[in-house]
């Protein structure tokens, strides 16, 4: 789930808090337990990857994470959160974060961006990542594809001694060299006992700049990458945000931890530590 960047009416809902200038770091013993935390989520993730088909409903999908998150002993971190009602925010097309799931069928040619939290004896993890229904939409693969990109670069960005900034400015190369938009509004975050501690983590930046990047941070990097412009709306649900200009809005997330070894993913269970 991402954060406001700062609080308005139109994101009061996403439960943003003041930025800080330092997040809560997490000895080596935690950031174990975070991973387990965040294992339970990779294999949500993977179930719903493997469901995923044309006719299927995003209510479908949401029942899917729920039960391998309960069955493995976790608990839905988005279910209850600011009274979200659900365990994944399953956002279609030209919605970019936050819708609820429902009856809505998945059809052919449909980009398709699930987040999902879970909590693993008190420690939450945060992942989001991005499908494309069918082999018919070129753009909807290419939008995908790049904003994985970017999180991948984000993430080798995120190593002792840089900034908070470096983190953004990789995303947003990434993103504006393909001619696509980093959504500004909503940012990445610290992630811990709570699913939104400081610092802000945003999708555009200036190398150098922002919090340090210290041993023991834990972090969301999650970039929402829109086919068009940057702007976003609220829509009248209170939850869904959407594109502003009606293209399509992609978005792939992890929670990583900042480690004098590398930036660890806690939430892919097939790659422990990026290269
Ligand atoms: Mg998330
Ligand atoms: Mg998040």
């Amino acid at each position: 789930m991402a954060r406001s960047r700062r609080p308005s009416r139109a994101i009061r809902a996403l439960g943003g808090a003041p930025r800080s200038s330092s997040g809560v770091l997490k000895t080596p013993a935690e950031i174990d337990a975070m991973a387990a935390s965040g294992d339970v989520l990779a294999r949500a993730h993977e179930a719903m990857a493997a469901a995923i088909a044309v006719g299927v409903t995003t209510a479908d999908l949401d029942a899917i994470a729920e039960q391998v998150i309960r069955e493995a002993g976790a608990v839905p971190a988005f279910k209850g959160y600011h009274g979200f009602p659900a365990t994944i925010c399953p956002s279609v097309n030209d919605q970019v974060v936050h819708a609820i799931p429902g009856a809505y069928a998945l059809a052919e040619g449909d980009l398709i961006s699930i987040d999902c939290g879970a909590t693993l004896g008190g420690w939450v993890s945060d992942a989001a990542r991005t499908y494309v229904v069918g082999t018919t939409n070129a753009d909807a693969v290419r939008l995908s594809d790049i904003t994985k990109a970017s999180l991948a670069a984000g993430i080798a960005a995120a190593t002792v001694g840089r900034h908070i900034g470096d983190i953004g400015h990789a995303v947003q190369t990434v993103v504006e060299a393909a001619g696509f938009s980093c959504v500004d509004s909503l940012v990445g975050h610290g992630v811990g006992r709570s699913m939104h501690e400081p610092p802000n983590v945003p999708n555009l930046g200036t190398p150098g700049t922002g919090e340090p990047l210290v041993d023991g941070l834990v972090i969301a990097i999650e970039p929402m990458v829109n086919f068009g412009g940057p702007d976003v709306m609220l829509g009248p649900d209170g939850w869904t945000v959407t594109t502003k200009d009606g293209t399509l809005s992609a978005h792939w997330e992890h929670t990583v931890a900042i480690t004098a070894a590398g930036p660890r993913i806690l939430t892919d269970s097939t790659r422990a530590v990026a290269p």
